[in-house]
């Protein structure tokens, strides 16, 4: 059996349809009879769950048995929570083309770029400001990011 490594194209998408979100809400409950809350996490929750909707049609569309792979990158920025999205996704992968697939997350680190003083420099939060200077900054280069990067299908 051959695999084969398949970069993504189809972004994700933050707003998930309220009635959508309802039946993420269901499928969790059923799925975790345990010591988590979801609703704390549900944002997390609906995007694991958006991610293993976008597997499975990447893996019909390449037609793939099996994906040995996922590779998603998560920005500081991005208003996931990494550990939070990478423990639901762990938790709802079960019966779905992921359930046997390696997760590998990829954080990237937050940038923001003062004209001000003209520096570049990393942000922990959305409201970091310039180290020097103290603006805010007038662009945000980098941590923005929430997607699937690439499967490995089988
Ligand atoms: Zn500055």
């Amino acid at each position: 059996m051959s695999s084969s490594l398949v970069f993504v194209k189809e972004k994700l998408f933050f707003n998930v349809a309220s009635d959508s979100r309802l039946l993420a809400y269901d499928k969790i409950i059923r799925l975790t009879k345990l010591d988590v809350e979801p609703k704390e996490f549900m944002h997390e929750f609906s995007m694991a769950i958006e991610v293993i909707n976008l597997a499975q049609r990447e893996a019909e569309k390449n037609l793939a048995s099996a994906i040995q792979e996922i590779t998603i990158e998560v920005g500081d920025l991005s208003g996931v929570e990494a550990e939070a999205f990478e423990s639901a996704l762990e938790l709802l992968v079960k019966d779905s083309i992921l359930e046997n697939a390696t997760i590998s997350i990829i954080k990237t680190s937050g940038k923001g770029k003062c004209n001000t003083c003209n520096c570049e420099f990393e942000m922990n939060h959305r409201m970091a400001v310039c180290p020097k200077c103290l603006c805010f900054p007038s662009e945000i280069s980098g941590g923005e990011e929430f997607r699937v990067v690439s499967l490995m299908l089988e």
